[in-house]
């Protein structure tokens, strides 16, 4: 259950949003997330699961920071020609929707179940526009993952990556992999590399594929 801070933040942000202020609205959720992040889950004080609740508001709002940035964009413009800027907003499209379902549920608002639709809205017209892509898929042997609650090896802790524990999200941190190969898929685990068309050239018969992207490192919780 997420208490009443959350909600009362998202009609304020709505307002602003209303209104086109779109910088207002992400200064209100940064000082709230800043707020929570100071006095609820860094406070050692405070009870397990009232820091665990809080880290899962934090997520969610620094996902509406991602959304205000993606209605900024789709309000510069009514047609998105530049391939940085498509490319930037695909982006935070997977972002905002990761850490809005962090906890794989949407919690109840009408605010966030109309982003999460807006968000499928634009990806449908990616869809239209550029087709289900294609994607790259980096394919690795972990020789090294420690667990980021304990530091011991996250096979054999007793820790779940993703879960929260006194308002840390626990997550593996690789200390040490090789790389095996980096495939080209349709479905890959991180929508986010995705090769764009325009950046498929040809070379001397040969296609080269510039500015791709193999790997990103992405936090859902980087406040
Ligand atoms: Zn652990």
């Amino acid at each position: 259950m997420l208490n009443s801070c959350l909600y009362s933040s998202l009609d304020k942000w709505k307002t602003y949003i209303e209104l086109k202020q779109n910088d207002r609205a992400k200064k209100l959720l940064k000082s709230v997330i800043y707020r929570i992040n100071k006095k609820i889950i860094k406070n050692k004080q405070i009870e397990e699961t009232a820091r665990n609740n809080a880290l899962h508001e934090c997520i969610i709002l620094r996902g509406i920071i991602d959304f205000t940035d993606i209605d900024s964009i789709m309000r510069s413009t009514s047609v998105i020609t530049d391939h940085d800027t498509l490319e930037n907003l695909w982006i935070l499209l997977w972002d905002c929707r990761e850490r809005i379902l962090v906890k794989n549920y949407i919690p109840e608002s009408q605010i966030l179940v109309n982003i999460l639709k807006e968000l499928d809205l634009i990806e449908a017209k990616f869809d239209e526009n550029y087709g289900k892509g294609i994607y790259t898929s980096m394919v690795t042997k972990i020789k090294s993952e420690i667990c980021s609650i304990c530091k011991e090896n996250i096979k054999l802790c007793d820790h779940k990556a993703g879960s929260f524990y006194n308002g840390i999200r626990c997550i593996g941190i690789v200390e040490d992999f090789e790389l095996i190969t980096s495939d080209i898929v349709e479905n890959p685990e991180d929508k986010r590399c995705r090769i764009w068309p325009w950046r498929v050239k040809e070379v001397d018969g040969k296609k080269i594929i510039e500015q791709v992207i193999i790997h990103r490192i992405f936090k859902v919780d980087d406040f």
